[in-house]
Parts: structure tokens; sequence; C-alpha cells
């Protein structure tokens, strides 16, 4: 029997919505199914599959979503260059069978191949063969992401960690940095919105802006039909929740939440264990149908 009662009596200690994961389809080491399988392990009821400028996982996502009784979001993490500068939009609640989304989408997977093979030609000269075909083995057939070329580069004992490969190799700068040449934001907001879907941006406190640009940013993403500010992220610190959450109630965004899990072997980005939203935000989920459709107390007897 469902304890549906149970649920509104007691408010959880932590947020049952994980609304930003990776599967293999992107940059994740799960695959689409194993991901749900851990997201309903850690207690989460919604969650939505955000890979990098793709999505193929949903599908299989969606079933194993069904069989566990959880609900899946689809959605994606698209790339943007704004400024000089990468930025991702998460699109929620994407129609993933809308052609401006997915011609979208593959014009970004296309440059990531070139990118690819700029960045193995790059570390080749930086005296580090191999690294294309490598990124390309890890990435098993889907797109090519930063994250397999840095896999690949531990593998072969150039650093000892992703965040080392980071910093010598593939930043502005370093040996294996090749310029972003992704969508415009009105680009992703755009396709976003023709496939009814949800534009947030992510993790707003990683890109390291000035006050003032972010607030540039934020005014043009308001101006653009921009929906949310990914208010909690496994990659925020507890003060960015409340910086963003201020940033969120000004500028009349709603409020999202997600771990940015990639894999089990990052322990300090868990899946599914996030904090609340911080009190004032309106959530990006308050008026999903998903939640309609959860059977009520009344229904539920
Ligand atoms: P890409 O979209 O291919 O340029 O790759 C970006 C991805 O690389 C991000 O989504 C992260 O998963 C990963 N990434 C970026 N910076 C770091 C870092 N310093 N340490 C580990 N992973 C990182
Ligand atoms: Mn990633
Ligand atoms: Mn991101
Ligand atoms: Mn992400």
């Amino acid at each position: 029997m469902k304890v549906w009662n149970f649920r509104v009596q007691s408010a959880p200690m932590f947020c049952s919505y994980d609304l930003h994961n990776h599967s293999t389809a992107s940059d994740g080491t799960l695959q689409p199914a194993a991901l749900v399988r851990l997201a309903v392990e850690a207690g989460v009821e919604v969650l939505a599959l955000t890979d990098h400028d793709s999505t193929e996982g949903i599908e299989e996502a969606r079933q194993a979503a069904v069989s566990a009784g959880i609900t899946l979001i689809p959605g994606a993490e698209i790339s943007v260059t704004w400024n000089k500068q990468t930025l991702h939009i998460v699109g929620l609640n994407l129609d993933i069978a809308c052609g401006p989304l997915q011609q979208g989408l593959a014009g970004l997977r296309a440059f990531r191949e070139r990118r690819a093979r700029e960045i193995g030609e790059r570390l080749e000269r930086a005296g580090i063969g191999g690294a294309y075909a490598g990124a390309r083995a890890l990435s098993n057939g889907h797109l090519i992401s930063r994250t397999h070329f840095a896999r690949y580069l531990v593998q072969v004992g150039a650093a000892v960690d992703l965040r080392q490969v980071f910093k010598r190799f593939l930043v502005q700068g370093k040996p294996g940095h090749v310029a972003g040449q992704w969508a415009s934001l009105e680009e992703a907001v755009a396709w976003i919105h023709a496939a009814g879907g949800q534009a947030v941006l992510a993790h707003p406190a990683r890109y390291n802006l000035t006050r003032s640009k972010l607030r540039r940013l934020l005014r043009e993403f308001v101006a653009l039909g921009g929906d949310a500010l990914e208010v909690v992220s496994g990659s925020h610190s507890r003060d960015d929740y409340q910086v963003m959450a201020r940033y969120a109630r000004e500028f009349g965004l709603l409020a999202s939440a997600g771990s940015d899990f990639h894999s089990p072997e990052n322990p300090w980005i868990a899946l599914g264990r996030l904090p609340q939203l911080p009190e004032g935000c309106r959530p990006i989920w308050g008026d999903w149908p998903a939640l309609r459709q959860a059977p009520t107390f009344a229904q539920a007897h």
C-alpha cells in the first residue's frame, strides 16, 4: 500500500526532487536505467535526466522509471557560449520529439566531434598520444566530452585525477584547450521552449562571474523568457544557495534543485542528497502535472 499520508505529515529531510543528472549518454558513468535504480535507492521521487547536448538516454530512463514507480523528467543540459564564456542551460520537461530541439542538439554534437579531434591533435603536439582514440573508446559510441579525455589522461598516468587533468590540460591557456563555439543563450532558450520545456540556468555560482556580470546575464536570461535558476546544486556551497535564492526572487525566476551527479566515483556529489530549497523560493515543480497525477491520500484508500 502507498504511504502518501505519511509523506504529507512529515517533511522529508532531503528534497525528493533531483533535476540535474548525467548518464552514459553524455559524461556520466551509469547507464540510464542504473541511474534510475540509484535514484530510487536514494529516495528520489522525481528525477530529471539532463545529459549534455543529448536526449539519447531518455527512453531507457523513462522505462526504468515506470518500472520503479518514480517520475522521470526528460531533460538536457545545453552548452551555451555567452560573452566568450561557456554556460549551461538545463531544459526540463522536454518533448524530445521536437525537431528544432533535436536539430540544435545535433549541431552541438557536431561541434563536439570537431573539438574532440582538435583536442586530440593538440594533446599529441604536447606529447600525449592516442587521446582522441582513448576518449572515443571511453565514450562508447556516445558524444565525447572533456570528461572522457580527462578519464583517459588519468588512465595513462598523465595526471592523478580528473580535477588535475582539467587544470593542467583542458582549460584556457593549457595545451588541450579548444574554445567553445556552442549555442547562443537565445537559441538554447528557444529550443527548450519549442519543446514545451522550462529553461534553467544551471549552477550559476560555478561561472565565477562578477556581481554585475551575473546581473547582466540574469537580465538577458529573463528577457529571453528564461524560467528558473538552479539555486540548489551539488556544486554550490550553502552560501551559494542563499545568494542564488535572493537572485531568483529579485529576478522573478523559479528555483530548481539538482545534484549534477555524474558517477558514484565522485563521492562529493551524491545523487538525491539535496537540501530543501531556501525559504521564499518558488519551486520550478510548483505547477507540474506529474504531481497532480500522483495518487492522493483519498485515492490511495
Ligand atoms: P564539456 O562539456 O565536454 O566541455 O565538458 C564539461 C564537463 O567536464 C562538465 O560537465 C563536468 O562534468 C566536467 N568538468 C569540468 N571541469 C571539471 C573539473 N575541474 N573537474 C572535473 N570535471 C570537470
Ligand atoms: Mn558533465
Ligand atoms: Mn554543467
Ligand atoms: Mn551537469
